[in-house]
């Protein structure tokens, strides 16, 4: 099978003692089967300190200290990769940031916005977005119907050459790609698999943005950094000055672009395992949504909307948000049963 992934993923490198907020603080980090036995087989003093720092049972795992991972030394680097080299992580570690979806012949990929570094090279993306491809021995799945699967490759390769148009402005544009979005789940519903869903340009709605009930159904997710509530509420008590800013600015123009194509190359295509497209493509205007209210909000407490602010707040919402599976639940519920998350609200606040 074919591995694809975004082009920029060749950019990304770790960029680990510099990194502010590590991922290797903070997570219990599982070991696969084969890394534990591995490490079993480790000798000296540092495979007594494997043996030390990793529990038994049917899941091993590193033993935190604290919150850190017992081999992130004082520099916030790696013993494992300094001592046994990199080759030698166990699985989550050699992968993170890296996702990854199987299908019947291809394994798709990106990096994840809630590494700050991926956030970066994500954001500040400045070519259309593509992909390349490698070689793979992984086995693939193929538990969905082939007419599906071709119907979404094709509604998703047309929604990211929507978002990539330089015209007409970013919230018309998401505007027309979540319209798109309800036709393409009306075939879907009606087992047209076979069709093809028609492109239209489709003008933004216009109703008055409800800001505070956007932001406090936030308040409803489990939340995952320690700052994350005080954040949330400081921004819900600025719900009626974000009403009155707006940003007018190229650059972060691009981002927030950037943004909605990450969110609709990683989680539309998932459509073909359950059938449903629509709180995938609402999640993307969703987030674009949150992430542009944290914008206005740094610009009222003076802050620049650099590239480097802008893609830390963009990591710091995909942390509280696709570090979660639970989380994802609830957004992808609140699309269909809160009147704040609907797609006239989400608009209008773009
Ligand atoms: S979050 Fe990203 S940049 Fe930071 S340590 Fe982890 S992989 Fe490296």
């Amino acid at each position: 099978m074919i591995m694809k992934m975004p082009s920029y993923c060749k950019n990304f490198r770790c960029i680990a003692s510099k990194c502010k907020d590590n991922c290797c603080i903070g997570w219990e980090i599982s070991i696969d089967p084969s890394s534990a036995e591995y490490y079993k087989s480790v000798s000296g003093e540092f495979g007594k300190a494997l043996e030390r720092n990793i529990s038994c049972g049917d899941e091993p795992s590193f033993i935190l200290q604290g919150e850190r991972c017992p081999f992130l030394n004082k520099e916030n680097l790696c013993d494992i990769i300094i001592t046994l080299g990199e080759d030698k992580l166990c699985q989550i570690c050699r992968d993170h940031p890296r996702y990854f979806e199987w299908f019947a012949d291809i394994k798709e990929g990106g990096i994840g916005l809630s590494c700050e570094e991926a956030a970066r090279i994500i954001l500040g993306n400045k070519e259309t977005f593509s992909t390349y491809e490698t070689d793979c021995d992984d086995a693939g799945c193929d538990d969905y119907e082939d007419s599906l699967y071709e119907m979404l490759t094709f509604a998703r390769d047309e929604i990211i050459s929507t978002l990539e148009n330089s015209s007409p402005p970013l919230k018309e544009r998401i505007g027309a790609v979540v319209n798109y979005a309800f036709e393409v789940q009306s075939l879907i519903d009606n087992y047209q698999f076979d069709k093809t869903p028609v492109k239209a340009q489709y003008p933004a709605e216009k109703t008055a943005p409800d800001i505070r009930s956007f932001l406090e159904s936030f308040s409803n997710l489990e939340p995952i950094d320690n700052n994350w509530q005080k954040y949330l509420q400081n921004i819900i008590d600025s719900s009626e000055s974000l009403n009155e800013i707006s940003i007018d600015n190229n650059k972060v123009d691009l981002y927030l672009k950037n943004i909605a194509v990450y969110f609709i190359w990683r989680y539309f295509l998932k459509g073909v395992y359950d059938e449903e497209i629509i709180s995938k493509v609402m999640l993307m205007a969703i987030s674009v949504a949150m992430i542009k209210l944290m914008y206005k909000k740094a610009l009222l407490s003076g802050e620049a909307l650099a590239l480097e602010n802008c893609s830390l707040l963009a990591k710091n919402y995909s942390k509280e948000t696709e570090y979660s599976e639970e989380n994802l639940e609830k957004i992808y519920n609140m699309v269909y049963d809160n009147p704040a998350f609907r797609k006239e609200n989400i608009l209008s606040i773009i």
